[in-house]
C-alpha cells in the first residue's frame, strides 16, 4: 500500500495498515514530515470519545449526528458522518493502545456551533499530550517545525489547555507559564544542544509520535518524493508516478493508493478557478509550496467527482514580515477590545465567531455592508495593547512597542494617537470607524452587542477575558495611542476535494468507487460539509478516514 503524503491522517493510515501486516510506502514530496497538520494545534474533535467518556461526560451518537448535519449546510452525507462517528472513537483508542500517540480532553472547549441541535459545551475536541521529541533521534532534524505563534514566547512547547488559561487569564495563569518558562530553562541536557524545546505540544506531538510509530514499525516514510500521476491497469490504481529526488519512478501498490496529500490552498491558479475572489495563497496559514493539489488534478484524470472545490477551512490571516506564512488569527478575535472593520469603517460579523464563519463572512456579506471586507482591519487601543496579544504582537506588558521589530510598523501594525489619524493611515472610512467605535464601546458598558450578539454564546466565551464584566468579550476603545491590523482572507487548507464514500474509496460521478484509490484529509471533500463543527474537525476526520482506509484495504485482499 501506497501513501502519498505524510499528514496526520497519512500518518495513521500507514500506522494501521502495517499493523494489519501490509507493506507500506509513505511518500513525501518535502524534505520535512509533517505537512500542515505539524504546524496545527493538533485538536481532534471526536465525539464519543473515551476520555470525555472516563470524566463523566455524557455524549450520543445521535445527538452528534443530529449536530453535523444541522450544521453542515446540505452538504455532509449522513452516511459519512455514521462511519465517522461510529470509527472515529475507535480510531483514538486504538492509536493510543498500540502507539506512542497520547491524547487528553478539552473538557471546556466547546462546539463551534451553540444554538444548534446536539451541540455540547465541551468534551468532543482532544488536544494531544506533549511528546518527547528525543525519541526521534537524527529524524527530528526532518520535522516540519511549528510556527512561533503556536508556542509559548515563539520557543516553548504547551497544550492547548495550558494556552487557553494563559488566553483567557484564568486563575493562576502567570503562575501555569512561569512553570513552563522554569521547565524549559532548566532542562539543562537539552538546553546545551538546542534553543528549541525537548517536549513537542500541538500539531508538533502529534506527528512526532506518530512519526515514531513508524519507526517503531519500520514503515520507510521517503522525503523529497514528488507524486505526481496514478498508474491504472483497466479501471483499478495499480501504483504512482512519482519524482524521487530529480528521478523519475513508478512505484506498485498491488493493495491500494490513499492520497493524504492535503488541499491546494498554495496553488494560486486552482485557487483562482475554484475559490472566491479575491484569493491569494500567500494568505493561506499554510506552509508553503507544499499542497498544490496534485492529488486533486490526478483523481480528477482517473474520472474522480469532486465536491465543495469553492471551499475552504477560511480563518483571517495576518501577514508577518520576517515568517514564510501569515498568522491564523484564532483567539485573539474574541478578547475584549478589539473589533474587525471594512473599508467602511463598518463591522460586519461577530469577530468572536469561528474562524471558518469570520472568513465566510469577509467574502459574503460584502454585498450586505457594501464596503470591502477584504481585507478587513481589526481595531484596538493601548489598553488592549498592554494585556492581550494579537497576532505577533504579545501583550505590551511582555513586548513593549520599543522592543517590536521595527519594519513591523507600517507593515504588521498601524499605530496613530487618534482613530481619526488611524483610519487615513490604513484607508479606512474615519467617519464610519468613529461612529462603530462609539456605538462598540456602549455595548461594552451593557454588555449586549446588539449588532451580532457577541459574547452571547459559550463559544465566544471561551476565549474571552474571564475578569471583564459583564461580557468577557468586549471592553471600551477609548485610550491612546490606537491600533490598527490587517486582516487576509485567509485559511488553514481547502474544505473542498476528491469524493469519497464511508470507506473514504474515491468515487466517480455515478458513485461507483475506483478500485484501489483511496482520499483523506484535505485532498477529499470534507465530512463536515460545509461546517467547522468543533475544534479538530480537519484533522479529526483526516485521522479515523486514514484508520478506515488502512482497514478497508487489508480487509479487500
Ligand atoms: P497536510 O497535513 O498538509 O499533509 C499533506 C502532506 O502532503 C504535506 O506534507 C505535503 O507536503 C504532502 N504533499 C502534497 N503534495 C504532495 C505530492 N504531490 N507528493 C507527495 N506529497 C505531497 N485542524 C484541526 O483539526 N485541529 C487543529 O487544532 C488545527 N489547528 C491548526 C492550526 C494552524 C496554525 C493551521 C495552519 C491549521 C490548523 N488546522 C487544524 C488545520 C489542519 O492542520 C489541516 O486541515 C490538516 O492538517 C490537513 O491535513 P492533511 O493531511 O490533509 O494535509
Amino acid at each position: 500500500m501506497i501513501v502519498v503524503g505524510s499528514g496526520a491522517g497519512a500518518m495513521t493510515s500507514a500506522v494501521v495498515a502495517a499493523d494489519q501486516g501490509l507493506s507500506v510506502l509513505v511518500v513525501e514530496k518535502s524534505d520535512k514530515f509533517g505537512g500542515t497538520s505539524a504546524i496545527s494545534g493538533g485538536g481532534i474533535w471526536i465525539p464519543g470519545n473515551h476520555h470525555f467518556a472516563a470524566k463523566g461526560g455524557k455524549d450520543s451518537h445521535d445527538k452528534a449526528l443530529q449536530y453535523i448535519l444541522a450544521a453542515g449546510g446540505g452538504k455532509a452525507d449522513a452516511t459519512k458522518v455514521r462511519a465517522y462517528l461510529e470509527h472515529a472513537p475507535k480510531m483514538i483508542r486504538y492509536l493510543e493502545d498500540k502507539s506512542r500517540v497520547r491524547y487528553a480532553v478539552a473538557e471546556k472547549y466547546p462546539d463551534y456551533y451553540q444554538h444548534l441541535p446536539g451541540a455540547l459545551p465541551g468534551g468532543r475536541s482532544l488536544d494531544p499530550e506533549l511528546f518527547d521529541t528525543s525519541t526521534l533521534g537524527d529524524e527530528l532534524d526532518n520535522l516540519r517545525r511549528p510556527s512561533p505563534s503556536t508556542l509559548l514566547m515563539g520557543r516553548i512547547a504547551w497544550t492547548a489547555r495550558d494556552a487557553h488559561v494563559a488566553m483567557a487569564r484564568e486563575r493562576g495563569w502567570r503562575l501555569k507559564i512561569l512553570g513552563l518558562m522554569l521547565r524549559y530553562k532548566l532542562d539543562f541536557k537539552w538546553r546545551r544542544k538546542t534553543k528549541s524545546d525537548r517536549r513537542a505540544g500541538l500539531g508538533s506531538a502529534l506527528v512526532c509520535a506518530l512519526r515514531a510509530s513508524l519507526m517503531d514499525r519500520e514503515v520507510p516514510l521517503w522525503l523529497k518524493t514528488d507524486f505526481r500521476e496514478l498508474v491504472l491497469e483497466g479501471d483499478r490504481v495499480t501504483g504512482i508516478e512519482v519524482v524521487r529526488e530529480g528521478r523519475k519512478m513508478t512505484l506498485t501498490a498491488r493493495r491500494g493508493v490513499i492520497l493524504g496529500a492535503g488541499g491546494f490552498e498554495q496553488n494560486q491558479a486552482l485557487r483562482e478557478k475554484y475559490l472566491p475572489q479575491p484569493t491569494q495563497a500567500a494568505w493561506s496559514a499554510t506552509p508553503p509550496g507544499n499542497n498544490t493539489g496534485a492529488a486533486l488534478e490526478a483523481g480528477l484524470a482517473a474520472g474522480a467527482a469532486t465536491d465543495m472545490l469553492d471551499w475552504a477551512w477560511w480563518a483571517p490571516t495576518i501577514p508577518v514580515v520576517g515568517e514564510d506564512k501569515p498568522r491564523g488569527i484564532f483567539a485573539e478575535r474574541a478578547f475584549p477590545g478589539a473589533i474587525v472593520v471594512n473599508s467602511l469603517g463598518r463591522r460586519f460579523c461577530n469577530e468572536a465567531q469561528g474562524y471558518l464563519e469570520f472568513g465566510d463572512a469577509m467574502y459574503k456579506d460584502r454585498a450586505a455592508t457594501g464596503g470591502g471586507n477584504v481585507p478587513a482591519w481589526c481595531i484596538f487601543d493601548a489598553h488592549f495593547r498592554f494585556n492581550y496579544a494579537m497576532g505577533p504582537l504579545m501583550p505590551a506588558q511582555i513586548m513593549p512597542d520599543g522592543r517590536l521589530r521595527r519594519e513591523w510598523l507600517g507593515s504588521v501594525y498601524w499605530k496613530a494617537d487618534t482613530l481619526d489619524s488611524l483610519a487615513r493611515q490604513i484607508g479606512v472610512d474615519p467617519a464610519g470607524l468613529a461612529d462603530t467605535v462609539a456605538k462598540a464601546n456602549e455595548y461594552a458598558r451593557t454588555g449586549k452587542d446588539a449588532d451580532f450578539g457577541r459574547g452571547d454564546s459559550v463559544f465566544d466565551r471561551y476565549y474571552g477575558d474571564v475578569n471583564v464584566k459583564p461580557n468577557p468579550c468586549l471592553a471600551p476603545i477609548r485610550k491612546g495611542p490606537f491600533y490598527a491590523m490587517r486582516m487576509d482572507a485567509g485559511d488553514i487548507g481547502t474544505k473542498g476535494g476528491l469524493l469519497t464514500d464511508a470507506h473514504a474509496r474515491v468515487v466517480r460521478p455515478d458513485g461507483s468507487p475506483i478500485e484501489g484509490l483511496y482520499a483523506i484529509g484535505n485532498t477529499s471533500a470534507s465530512v463536515m460539509g460545509t461546517a467547522y463543527p468543533g475544534a479538530g474537525a480537519t484533522i479529526g476526520p483526516a485521522m479515523t478516514f486514514g484508520y478506515i482506509a488502512a482497514h478497508h484495504i487489508a480487509a479487500s485482499a
